[in-house]
């Protein structure tokens, strides 16, 4: 599958929006990135993970790792696809911590994988907790890299896709200026 063919896909669930939108952060945007409605659809889900793990396969791991929430099914289903064990981070008073009686063995191959990257704080979040937990992360993976490619993790990077989506202060939105009305996208509001 092609970069525009998995877009259709995304497109195709409302996944990924086109117009004009107000940010939880408050920002504006021309785009808005929803993951969760492509992966509501467990097939769908199954296809664009595996096409991840295939681009990973190579790195040998025996672990896939994400942070909760966002990234737990993208690794269950990458982890699905290699025939590895998926595990997940959770914040903990704000740490990114491995809970439920996680563990890893001393260097076993983890991989570190999203929904979406934005800057990449959370991805570098994870990385640092399988460390810590003994792992050694070999590569990190995303359906959508958002940050244009720009977020740099140390690491081999794979993004099914790589968008740059630019965000705007409400003060300077070219598309506020141009007298677009703006929508909150996941509000019950129709467009
Ligand atoms: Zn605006």
């Amino acid at each position: 599958m092609t970069e525009n063919e998995t877009l259709a896909v995304f497109r195709k669930h409302s996944a990924l929006l086109e117009g004009h939108f107000i940010l939880s952060s408050g920002l504006h945007s021309d785009r808005y990135v929803q993951c969760a409605l492509v992966l509501q659809h467990p097939r769908v889900a199954e296809q664009l993970c595996s096409q991840l793990a295939e681009q990973m396969r190579h790195l040998g791991a025996a672990v896939v790792a994400a942070p909760a929430l966002g990234g737990v099914l993208v690794a269950h289903e990458v982890a699905r696809a290699l025939g590895v064990r998926a595990l997940f981070t959770e914040r903990q008073e704000g740490a990114m911590t491995l809970r439920r009686g996680f563990s890893l063995n001393p260097g076993e191959l983890t991989l570190v994988v999203e929904d979406v990257i934005t800057t990449g704080l959370s991805t570098r979040e994870t990385i640092q907790c399988v460390r810590e937990a003994g792992g050694k992360v070999v590569g990190a993976g995303a359906l959508i890299d958002r940050s244009g490619g720009a977020a740099d993790l140390g690491l081999p990077k794979v993004a099914l896709i790589t968008l740059k989506i630019q965000n705007y202060n409400p003060a300077d939105c070219p598309l506020c200026q141009a007298g677009i009305p703006a929508v909150k996208p996941g509000s019950r509001t129709k467009k």
